[in-house]
């Protein structure tokens, strides 16, 4: 059944080489019930490690069930491992936060072995633990320990039991019972092997191997007429039933998988927690982020709409420029007159608008409030898209005779009326009683000022019954269509220049033509270049979230080498692992993708709602925030998860 020719096995410990074994033949039976016994560093365990496949010799010859196994894959060793050896450690090797039931159950998720239901169960029950099958391993003796490992290695009801040391942790009591089960299941037809210290054990077994140096000292039999054990002792290979990595993705084992990934993450809350807050943060400050950006944009949008499209708007020229020009004599300030002229006389203006603007105090009732009154033309309502929302704009008679009429702005009228209608109501401002004839529809809050807040009146009511000028501060000219504007900006100015016959010198500064179309471009400009800003910040929270991630998962991964080399022990493959660590990360990263995606949202609405700003959550954030959340579990669990399928069982195991 197992037939060794010449093995040696070569640890490399830096420069330091150590030969652990030293050319070993030997020949066991099926049936046999075998002691190795020896010294310390004689290579016991070496030598059992490599007859269970848990680690492989530097040279040599080893034939199991006639199969050269020293040239088999790590696939097939890890299908012959789960399906021909059950390996009994001295360390027990339990699962730490797993029940009794669960840890027998293990080698079972990683087998095609069909047991049937209750097998786990009526194991424990074999090794005496009927009772405990619910207990952890921290409420478990040290016996009960070993017995649960003893059914977790019968689960798959191998041929060859290998057992290395399996009492050296145990007091004497404990030892007598383990030693009679392993008796047991040699009588039952199982081949023992068994690497001991203990001459008491030495004495039952029929045959004893000593070791010293790496080599075999001597091979007893003491039972010379060696006969098969009663129960028909196997010595066929047991069937290869590779199963692909296709196969691990039927529905139960994802299921099974899915589960430990679930009972692997409780078991480690705060660290599962930490993982998961990480891509929390960075998918929720994506979310709150590109809404800020988005929103930004579309109230950008809104207010360059309400600014009206093709506008010129005419001012008087810098202070500085102001003073020289009235210094020596000239009228820098714009008329009624010069509006009037501008439509006059430059054909490719279509309208224009004077306005004069001023802080006033308005009153309604018991209420008090300060706004910005805004005089202007009849034709501001088209050109500004101000056309009321409720009543009417003034027209040009009321402009005429100075009417006390006003429009409010949605501000004013929450301060002054609160919910109730300002149609037809007499307002006073600075004292001067003004009827409302309309309400200005919503212009939303612009980066500067709460465009909202304000008054609108005819510009001559304003100018002689209000704020006491006789010019006004600007002029809005519309030109007819978007090609003319460069043609009707110079024509205006040289009309205003030839006005006010202006020196040469003056002329380039007593005026200030801003071209509004311009001004628009260069606002959706920095809005453009306020989204990217915040999409890069996202960016980079997003990514230390990941860095985050990635680190958790690496330290997870180091802590859990020795569960990794149990679980390759009973016959995990790479692909077992792999899977089970995408699965972890997957699911953190789906939890903290969903909650990050939620508190994103709620982020989102409690900036629009408190700070008032425009924020809008687009589907694009959230499939990006989900598409996000999945590549990083992806890519940051894959890199450790890889490194953790590869290690050998034995490595792993020994790994402290
Ligand atoms: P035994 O089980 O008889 O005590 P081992 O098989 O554990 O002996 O060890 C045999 C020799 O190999 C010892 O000299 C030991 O120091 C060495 N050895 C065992 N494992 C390793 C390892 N992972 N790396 C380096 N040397 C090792």
């Amino acid at each position: 059944m197992i037939e060794i020719r010449e093995l040696r096995k070569i640890y490399q410990m830096g420069e330091v080489q150590v030969q652990a074994l030293r050319g070993v033949s030997l020949k066991i039976e099926p049936g046999e019930f075998v002691a190795i016994m020896g010294p310390s560093g004689s290579g016991k365990s070496t030598l059992l490690q490599i007859l269970g496949l848990l680690d492989v010799p530097s040279s040599g010859s080893f034939r199991l069930f006639g199969q050269e196994v020293s040239k088999f894959r790590e696939e097939e060793l890890a299908d012959l491992r789960a399906q021909s050896i059950g390996f009994i450690f001295q360390q027990f090797n339990l699962l730490a936060r797993t029940t009794a039931y669960e840890n027998v159950s293990l080698p079972l998720l990683y087998s095609s072995h069909h047991a049937e239901p209750e097998r786990a169960k009526r194991l424990l029950g074999e090794v005496g633990l009927l009772d405990r099958i619910l207990h952890k391993p921290n409420e478990l003796s040290g016996g009960q320990q070993q017995r649960v490992a003893i059914a977790r290695a019968l689960i798959n009801d191998p041929p060859i039991i290998l057992a290395d040391e399996p009492t050296g942790n145990l007091d004497s009591e404990s030892e007598k019972e383990i030693l009679k089960i392993l008796k047991e299941l040699n009588a039952q037809g199982k081949t023992v092997i068994i690497v001991t210290h203990e001459k008491e054990i030495g004495d039952h077994a029929r045959r004893v191997i000593r070791m010293r140096d790496g080599t075999i000292q001597s091979d007893e039999r003491f039972k010379p007429e060696y006969s098969p054990a009663p129960a028909a002792a196997r010595n066929e290979a047991p069937q290869k039933k590779s199963k692909g990595f296709l196969s691990s993705l039927n529905p139960l084992e994802t299921a099974q998988h899915f589960r430990q990934a679930f009972r692997a993450l409780l078991a480690n809350k705060v660290r599962s927690g930490l993982s998961l807050l990480g891509i929390l943060i960075g998918v929720a400050s994506l979310i709150a982020m590109l809404a800020l950006g988005e929103g930004a944009k579309a109230s950008i949008e809104a207010q360059l709409s309400s600014l009206g499209t093709n506008l010129l708007s005419l001012r008087p020229g810098s202070r500085r420029s102001q003073g020289v020009a009235l210094e020596s004599g000239a009228v820098t300030r714009l008329t009624m007159e010069d509006a009037k002229e501008i439509l006059a006389g430059v054909p490719e203006v279509s309208r224009v608008s004077s306005s004069v603007d001023g802080r006033v105090q308005v009153t309604f009732g018991g209420q008090n409030w300060n706004t910005r009154v805004e005089g202007t033309s009849p034709t501001y309502a088209e050109m500004r898209a101000a056309q009321p929302v409720i009543g009417r704009f003034f027209n040009e008679e009321e402009n005429k005779q100075r009417a006390r009429v006003a429009l409010l702005g949605q501000t004013v009228v929450q301060n002054l009326f609160g919910g109730a209608s300002p149609l037809g109501e007499y307002i006073k401002i600075n004292r001067v009683s003004f009827q409302v004839i309309g309400v200005l529809p919503e212009k939303g809050a612009s980066t500067w000022r709460d465009q909202d807040d304000v008054i609108v009146i005819p510009v001559t009511t304003a100018m002689h019954r209000l704020l006491g000028k006789d010019y006004v501060d600007s002029i809005d000219i519309e030109v007819r269509s978007p090609d003319a504007m460069e043609g009707a900006e110079k024509a205006i100015q040289n009309l205003v220049v030839k006005r006010r016959r202006l020196p040469p010198s003056l002329q380039e500064e007593a005026f200030q033509i801003r071209n509004l179309a311009e001004l628009q471009s260069a606002l959706s400009e920095t809005s453009r270049t306020m989204s990217v800003l915040l999409a890069s910040i996202a960016a980079i929270s997003l990514l230390v979230g990941g860095i985050g991630i990635m680190n958790i998962m690496l330290v997870s991964v180091t802590e859990r080498t020795r569960e990794i080399g149990l679980r390759k022990a009973v016959g995990a493959k790479r692909s077992d692992i792999l899977a089970q660590f995408l699965i972890e990360a997957g699911v953190v990263s789906l939890i903290g993708g969903l909650l990050g995606i939620t508190l994103g949202w709620t982020a989102t609405w409690a900036m629009s709602r408190f700070a008032g700003w425009t924020a809008e959550v687009s589907p694009d954030a959230v499939l990006l925030a989900i598409g996000f959340s999945a590549a990083v579990g992806i890519l940051f669990g894959l890199w450790p998860a890889r490194k953790a399928s590869r290690l050998h069982p034995i490595e792993a195991l020994r790994y402290e």
